[in-house]
């Protein structure tokens, strides 16, 4: 089994939507970036690259590219799987803190786990997302940014069954 964290902030600006983990939260200011800026979901594929030891998303979806412009960042996480399954590994579990003084995350929280269980195709047990606020201490409690940490077990399914041998 290999532990993968993933970290990521974006600016929370005006006149864009607010997605985390593939689910828009209704918010008066949304998230600023190349992609959708799914803040989550970036620290998510981090962490999944990280315990792959694929690098991190910087190196896949370069954000000087012109095809991931406003891109849904479940499509990068698509990706990202895709490169996980071709090396042999399966998603143990995941684990993912959103950090925001607002909006308020918890009517989506159920909606944002079956999302990315389904995109990693894995039971929604396995995947957990929660969130907190810093008590309006620092930028996410000024509200000028949202963050997010993400840490996953990945289970290599090739050593596994080169270890039984
Ligand atoms: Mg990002």
């Amino acid at each position: 089994m290999r532990i993968g964290h993933g970290y990521d902030v974006h600016r929370l600006v005006p006149g864009r939507k607010c997605v985390i983990c593939g689910v828009e939260v209704p918010s008066e200011v949304g998230l600023l970036g190349h992609s959708d800026a799914d803040v989550a979901t970036h620290a998510l594929m981090d962490a999944l690259l990280g315990a792959a030891g694929l690098g991190d998303i910087g190196r896949f979806f370069p954000d000087t590219d012109e095809q991931y412009k406003d891109i849904s960042s479940l499509i990068l996480l698509d990706c990202v799987m895709q490169k996980l399954w071709t090396e042999k590994f399966s998603v143990g579990n995941a684990d993912i803190t959103i950090i925001a003084q607002k909006p308020k995350m918890s009517p989506f929280i159920q909606q944002m786990r079956e999302t990315l269980a389904s995109h990693m195709r894995i039971p929604i047990d396995n995947v957990n997302v929660k969130a907190t606020t810093e008590e309006g201490l620092g930028f996410t409690g000024k509200g000028l940014g949202i963050a997010a940490h993400s840490v996953v077990l990945l289970e290599n399914l090739q050593q596994g069954k080169a270890m039984m041998l």
